[in-house]
């Protein structure tokens, strides 16, 4: 399947809320979703119908897979692993993704959204204990050390996102040392440890039929 690269902003609409998808402007006015707050497209502002049934647990997986920017396949495939997982399977669901190395990258507060920590990422300038590791999807473990690589410490958009992390709360799982540009995983998240507006049982009805 191709990867998404329309406005992402659309992806909030479309599921009527906010997804956060693009730091800074989630949190200001010029958010579309503040000012637009009806699907995109032509028909946006007709489509009124209630979503019930299996409508609404097809949304919240869709909502789910935007906001960690997976695609179908993978996503299912989290899920299986998840259903093959000690624990409650919607929490565990959500643990694989917060533990995606571009997703600890932006909780860390290395990148002002996911996209950008993903980018962060891809082009090489994250280790994972002194090594490089340039795959976004990388599960991290308990104990290993995620950092901004030396050479890639004076990029401005870590300045911008170091600021911008100021601002948020720090996830009690990681541990976070922000000058340096490096941080320890203390812990898988549990459920409590991940704010997200999504209902993860509704994934796994929909993935159970
Ligand atoms: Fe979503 Fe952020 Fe765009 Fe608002 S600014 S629509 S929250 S991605």
């Amino acid at each position: 399947m191709a990867r998404y690269k329309d406005a992402v902003c659309r992806l909030c609409r479309r599921e009527g809320m906010k997804l956060f998808l693009k730091g800074a402007k989630c949190f200001s006015d010029k958010c579309p979703v503040e000012k637009r707050n009806f699907a995109p497209g032509q028909h946006g502002k007709d489509r009124k119908a209630k979503v019930v049934g299996y409508g609404l647990q097809l949304r919240e997986k869709q909502k789910t897979k935007r906001i960690y920017f997976t695609q179908e396949g993978q996503f299912r495939n989290y899920f299986e692993k998840a259903a093959r997982t000690k624990g409650v399977t919607g929490a565990m669901l959500l643990q694989q993704l917060e533990r995606r190395l571009d997703s600890v990258v932006y909780r860390l507060g290395f990148g002002m959204s996911r996209r950008q920590a993903r980018q962060l990422v891809r082009h090489g300038h994250v280790a994972v204990d002194g090594r490089k590791v340039n795959i976004p999807s990388y599960e991290v473990s308990v104990g290993e050390e995620i950092a901004i690589r030396e050479n890639s410490r004076k990029l401005p958009i870590l300045e911008q996102a170091k600021e911008f992390a100021s601002h948020q709360n720090a996830p009690t799982w990681l541990e976070i040392d922000r000058d340096n540009y490096k941080g320890r995983v203390l812990a898988l998240p549990k459920r409590e440890d991940i704010p997200l507006p999504v209902n993860e049982q509704l994934i796994v009805e929909l993935y159970s039929k």
